[in-house]
């Protein structure tokens, strides 16, 4: 770690406490992500949480730890419901498709993947896949079963009366908490949950495998509990979700971790869960035909990388709303820095190099204070477009990205602008127009240049006179 550094505080929800980093293993931060259940598209909502584990795990790096980061891939177990209600997500998506289960699993996986390229959230160190480690889970199973579980007809479930302060992650444990789980029948407490879910006599699954309690598929659970011990060890740094996660699959996973390490402490030091991107419509859900995937947002024209800005610019705790207004808000925005680093770019030669800079002290501390991604973009902003600093700007920017993620040392003003998909109109149409338009303003005939600027807006074009980007155009959605 460089000397001026920080120590990083992030907040925990196990304590519900702003908590001081000290990693498990010297010198390193191993992290582990709850990821997609790849049984349809993401919507840009999930894409928050892996922005969000993103920006922690730039910022270790940054802060000089070795990271192993590793993401699942949720194939198999996951029901339409966190608890034990509903049908297999997957199961259900393979018999509307008509298609086999593996097939699904591959394609949304691959749609995810996409997403995250697009994003520029970095490569875990590891994928871990579900499926790849079912013996392992019927091993850990096995482990855990006498003293904590208990066999039904539908499956073998845990008991979470068996482990200290069930729940205490959640904090929600109340009556009305565990009222939104549904019952099954002969399970002793609401709250327990299934470890391994037997195939009903007569059915057949497409994805299920033998066990000590019979042909059926792991709990949803048990894979994360799984993955993350044997790719990280108990106990690792630090474990991240969504904060719906913070209800039910966490504190499930921290009982079976409990009971697997004869222990009180959770698996993790630090649970870090991201709140909601909400959107007011309904369209955030998967359910309503036409919901908010990343492509959508590029369909329409607007550069992925804008709505990674509009994560940026919210606290990652902070419930954040979308709106197109924001996001078109954002794209500015991440224009405007595009730009002054062109600038910059240009008369890099000019500037000297290497002085002492303040700017990463302060982005330090910003990204310090439990990932203040806001303030660090302010400071990014500052040296890109005014000039505040006197170090090499280039450099200042470029480092200060690292964290970020903006991809700001390749972007330009030109990957920025994204032709919308029902955009009919081609760039040098767009362009000859203009050029009339041009020449009809100079000749102050305001008559035909306001024709043909209606013209363009009937296409789509909008035309910014004095844009202080300097953009003459734009293609609206
Ligand atoms: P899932 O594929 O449903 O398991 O969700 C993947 C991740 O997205 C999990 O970490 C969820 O907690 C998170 N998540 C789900 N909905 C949202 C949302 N609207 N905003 C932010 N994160 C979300
Ligand atoms: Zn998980």
């Amino acid at each position: 770690m460089a000397s001026f550094m920080t120590d990083l505080r992030l907040f925990n929800s196990l304590t519900r406490q702003l908590e001081t980093f000290q990693p498990v293993h010297p010198g390193e931060a191993r992290v582990y992500t709850c990821g997609p259940t790849v049984y349809n598209y993401p919507h840009i909502g999930n894409m928050r949480a892996y922005v969000f584990a993103d920006v922690l795990g730039r910022t270790l790096s940054f802060k000089g730890y070795k990271l192993t980061h590793v993401i699942n891939i949720t194939d198999v177990g996951h029901l339409t419901d966190d608890a034990d209600a509903g049908e297999d997500k997957l199961e259900k998506a393979a018999a509307e498709n008509a298609q086999s289960i593996w097939q699904i699993a591959r394609h949304y996986t691959e749609a995810y993947w996409a997403d995250i390229k697009a994003l520029n959230i970095r490569e875990p160190a590891k994928w871990s896949i579900a499926t790849d480690y079912v013996p392992q889970m019927i091993e850990f199973a096995k482990g855990i079963a006498d003293q904590h579980c208990y066999e039904l007809d539908s499956g073998l479930y845990f008991d979470v009366t068996t482990v200290a302060d069930y729940g205490r992650l959640a904090r929600a444990v109340t009556d009305e908490g565990e009222g939104r789980i549904q019952p099954v029948d002969g399970k002793r407490n609401a709250a327990d949950f299934a470890i391994w879910r037997k195939t009903p006599p007569g059915e057949t699954r497409q994805m299920e495998w033998d066990s000590p309690w019979g042909r059926g598929a792991p709990g949803w659970h048990l894979e994360c509990s799984v993955m993350s011990g044997d790719l990280l060890g108990f106990p690792f740094d630090i474990h991240t979700g969504g904060i719906d996660h913070r209800e039910i699959h966490h504190p499930n996973e921290i009982a079976q971790n409990q009971a697997h390490c004869h222990s009180d402490a959770s698996g993790a030091n630090i649970w870090m869960h991201n709140n909601f991107l909400v959107e007011r419509s309904g369209k955030m859900s998967k359910s309503s035909g036409e919901f908010l995937r990343l492509q959508l947002l590029i369909d329409r024209g607007y550069h992925p990388l804008a709505y990674r800005m509009m994560c940026l610019q919210a606290h990652y705790r902070s419930e954040l709303e979308f709106s197109w207004e924001g996001l078109g808000a954002a794209l500015v925005r991440l224009k405007r820095m595009v730009m002054g680093i062109e600038r910059l770019r240009l008369d890099a030669l000019s500037v000297p190099r290497g002085q002492a800079d303040m700017s990463l002290y302060q982005v330090d501390e910003a990204i310090s204070d439990d990932l203040n991604t806001a303030r660090a973009l302010v400071i990014a902003e500052s040296i890109a477009n005014l000039g505040d600093y006197e170090s090499d700007r280039l450099d200042a920017v470029y480092s200060i990205d690292q964290i970020l993620g903006l991809r700001l040392d390749e972007l330009t003003r030109t990957d920025l602008r994204i032709r919308p998909k029902a955009a009919t109109i081609a760039e040098p149409e767009i362009e000859a127009i203009l050029a009339q338009r041009k020449e009809a303003r100079a000749a102050k005939d305001f008559t035909t240049s306001d024709r043909l600027r209606d013209e363009l807006a009937a296409l789509g074009v909008e035309v910014m006179d004095g844009d202080p980007l300097g953009w003459d155009w734009k293609l609206g959605a």
